[in-house]
């Protein structure tokens, strides 16, 4: 059988539900997926000494799981297992432009996952984490480069937080006042997209000049030129 796969929707709780503009929240875990599918870089918000650390960090994801990972020396990894944490993913699409400045927006993709994380001991299970962090970043890396040593696995914190409890926020489309008084302003009114792409790989000035970057970091760049305005 062929078709979209079963609606999944994402589970409502006291945390999730979107009290402000409740018609842009994703609904199903889908639109979560594909709001953490987009990205690689997160925000992990955790108490640290009684105050909030907001730490932007990379993640991966592996079915109903997000990694993170860091140096075991970091304070913001130490402290989260335990405690509830609050990671957000945020894609910016686009300026929106009102006429007024009142109307001003983003377009976004936004998600935010609670809850509390675990550290991952198995080695099997660590292994198989860094691994959806680096793929995440960048497909095919893992198979390229060289995998982490012992000494190298020991000296890495790897968190694992279940994507159980989660909230997706998204706008999309142009201003809101275009139907009001304001649209007799005359202004120009609109939607600025954004978009990020990568560029051509630069080699390491130590490379010897005859090393080409593999096919899945050169096939990355964007075709062509982009011509700035
Ligand atoms: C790039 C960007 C820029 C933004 N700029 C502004 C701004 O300048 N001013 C402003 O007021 N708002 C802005 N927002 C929207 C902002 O993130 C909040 O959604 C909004 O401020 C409402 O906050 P609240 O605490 O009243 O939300 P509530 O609706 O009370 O939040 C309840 C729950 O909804 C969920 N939720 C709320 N917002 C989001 C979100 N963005 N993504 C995923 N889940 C969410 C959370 O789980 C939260 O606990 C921006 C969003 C993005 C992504």
């Amino acid at each position: 059988m062929t078709g979209d796969p079963p609606s999944r929707p994402l589970p409502r709780t006291p945390r999730t539900q979107l009290h402000r503009m409740r018609e842009r929240a994703g609904r199903d875990r889908a639109d979560l997926d594909a709001v953490l599918a987009a990205g690689f870089v997160c925000h992990l918000g955790v108490v640290v000494d009684g105050a909030p650390r907001v730490l932007p960090t990379l993640y991966g994801t592996d079915g109903d799981t997000l990694y993170l990972h860091g140096s075991v020396a970091a304070r913001s990894l130490a402290e989260s297992p335990g405690a509830t944490v609050c990671v957000t993913v945020t894609h910016v699409d686009g300026l929106v432009l009102a006429r007024s400045v009142f109307e001003h927006s983003v377009n976004y993709r936004s998600a935010m996952v609670y809850g509390v994380p675990r550290t991952v001991t198995d080695p099997e299970e660590k292994l198989a984490g860094l691994r959806c962090l680096t793929e995440q970043a960048a497909p095919g890396q893992w198979d390229y480069a060289r995998r982490p040593s012992r000494k190298e696995l020991a000296a890495t914190s790897l968190l694992a937080l279940a994507l159980d409890e989660a909230s997706v926020k998204i706008r999309t489309g142009p201003p809101d006042d275009g139907d009001g008084p304001d649209a007799a302003l005359g202004l120009w009114a609109g939607v600025l997209p954004l978009h990020t792409s990568w560029g051509a790989p630069q080699p390491d000035p130590l490379l010897p000049p005859d090393l080409p970057p593999p096919p899945h970091i050169g096939d990355r760049a964007a075709p062509g030129p982009v011509t700035p305005r």
